[in-house]
Parts: C-alpha cells; sequence; structure tokens
C-alpha cells in the first residue's frame, strides 16, 4: 500500500483536488499538501459531523482493555509518533485511525495549523471565555440569576490544545421560530454553502482565529475539505448565491473531498434523490466555476 494509494486525484482547471471514500484516509493527501507548501496549513472543513474525536482513542481502547492502562495516554503517544515526512509512518497512522479522528491526527502531528469546523451538528461549538465564565457563574448563584449578561458576539476563546475549533451556530440564518423545530433543521442543512450562513460562520471562525494571532483566516495558507455528507438536499449543493464558497474553493490552497456514501444516504432529508456521486458530480462543477470566476 502507498499513500497515493489511499485517494484520487483530479487537477480541476489547475486545482489539486483530492477525494478518499473514508474521511480518515484524508490525512494522506493532507500530508502531501503539507510537504508541497512547506508551511503548515489551517483546515477549514464543511462536515456533517464535527470529526473531533482524539486521534487513535479508538485503537487505544482496544489496546488497553485488558491491561487497564491510560488509553488516552496511549492515544496521546502515538499522536506524537506519527512523521509526516515519513510515508510509512502516515500508512502506519492511517490503519490504526477511526471515524473522526483524522483532523486531531494532523493538528497534533504539525500537518496542519490550526483547523476551523463548520458543521451541522453541534450548535454550540468551542465555548467563548465569556460563556464559560458565564455558566461558571449561573452555577455558582443557582438558584439565584447570575449578575454577568449573557454574552453576546463578538467573543474570545482560549488557544485549544488541540488546535480544533468548532465554529458555533444558532439556526438557519434569520430564523425566528421559537422555540426552533423540523422545519428549521431543513433550512439550516439547505443553506450549508449558501453566501449568508458562510459569512456568518467565517465571521465566527475570525473571532476564534484572532485569538490565536491568525487575523485573517483566509491569507494564510488553508486547506479547504469537504464531506460530502453536509450536503442533504438537491438544494443544499445548488446555492442561490455561491460567491463566498466559490472565493473560498479559489483561495484554497487545496481541496480534499470525503465522498462518505453512506452517510450521505443516512443523513440526507426525507424523499431527496441525492447521492455521493450526484454531490461529487455537483462539487467538481462547483470548483469549475469557481476557479472560472476568477479568469
Ligand atoms: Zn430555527
Amino acid at each position: 500500500m502507498t499513500l497515493a494509494g489511499l485517494f484520487s486525484y483530479y487537477d480541476i482547471c489547475g486545482k489539486d483536488v483530492f477525494v478518499v471514500d473514508d474521511h480518515h484516509k484524508i490525512l494522506a493527501p493532507w500530508a502531501l499538501i503539507r510537504r508541497q507548501i512547506g508551511r503548515t496549513p489551517n483546515l477549514i472543513t464543511i462536515d456533517h459531523h464535527t470529526d473531533v474525536h482524539e486521534a487513535f482513542l479508538g485503537h487505544a481502547c482496544i489496546e488497553t482493555m485488558e491491561s487497564g492502562e491510560d488509553a488516552w495516554a496511549l492515544a496521546r503517544a502515538l499522536s506524537k509518533r506519527i512523521d509526516w515526512q515519513d510515508d510509512q509512518s502516515l500508512l502506519w497512522a492511517i490503519e490504526r485511525l477511526r471515524h473522526d479522528e483524522h483532523i486531531d491526527a494532523a493538528t497534533m502531528s504539525d500537518i496542519l495549523n490550526y483547523a476551523f469546523c463548520i458543521q451541522l451538528s453541534d450548535g454550540g461549538g468551542n465555548p467563548s471565555i465569556e460563556k464559560k465564565a458565564y455558566e461558571a457563574e449561573r452555577q455558582v448563584r443557582w438558584p439565584l440569576p447570575p449578575r454577568l449578561q449573557f454574552p453576546c458576539r463578538p467573543m474570545t476563546y482560549d488557544d485549544p490544545e488541540n488546535h480544533i475549533f468548532v465554529i458555533s451556530h444558532d439556526c438557519a440564518i434569520g430564523c425566528t421560530r421559537m422555540p426552533h423545530n423540523d422545519d428549521c433543521v431543513v433550512e439550516h442543512g439547505n443553506m450549508i454553502i449558501e453566501l449568508s450562513y458562510l459569512d456568518d460562520q467565517l465571521a465566527r471562525g475570525a473571532e476564534m482565529s484572532r485569538c490565536v494571532g491568525i487575523p485573517h483566516l483566509e491569507a494564510q495558507p488553508y486547506i479547504l475539505d469537504i464531506d460530502l455528507d453536509a450536503f442533504h438536499s438537491q438544494k443544499a449543493i445548488k446555492p442561490a448565491a455561491p460567491e463566498t464558497f466559490y472565493r473560498l474553493i479559489r483561495n484554497a490552497e487545496a481541496i480534499t473531498i470525503a465522498t462518505e456514501a453512506e452517510c450521505v444516504e443516512e443523513l440526507k432529508f426525507d424523499d431527496e434523490p441525492i447521492n455521493a456521486d450526484m454531490l461529487f458530480d455537483q462539487i467538481l462543477r462547483h470548483i469549475e466555476m469557481a476557479v472560472h470566476d476568477s479568469t
């Protein structure tokens, strides 16, 4: 097995595009991109899930089951063994990574600098310093109300040890339903790459990135990573205003795609005639359009 055997490569009008079926194999192209650009790129990922499990924890849990040793400590020690300059080391790592552990593996081994996750499954994301202070005071004063005001954006963030920022979201942009309901889920999913939604996500991401010395995320080298299971409908893959998505494509050092066909099938909205093949074709078309837009 070679690294190149883990992914397909496409040159779309001069843009490097790497495609894997299972998301954790993406470590291979990420390491190759990192070698090529000679710097540690950031990651902007668009995914249904957060994909932020600790690298090798699944493997470590099985390894330590009988001995009772500390699985977390073993997982961290294994992360430190990844050498991104060594193909064999990467193959060793990919063989032992489980679902959702690839981002942590990459940020812990200097393949990626910071990761920013645009996703649909965790509304809270990384809690801000202000939010943590508010929650701490609320608990201390319970049942009295907290004296601190409920925090409003812009907010500030600690530097996460794993270098991963999960970006928060409220609901679909402009949603005024209270409480939010099942219609919100569809409306929200349908706008995953719409200009208004991505602009809001990137503004939240900028509040995070500024706290770790990255004033302009898009001005530094980044990989744009797309998991096709982020798209739950035909509407979601065909945004009415794709400008921000196209800018992210154009400015990316490279694009990586996980097709995750089973997750696409499982997560798509009811009666949507979509599948991973169709979404993949549409994404390639978007990349073509984005690249041509700049000429
Ligand atoms: Zn809503």
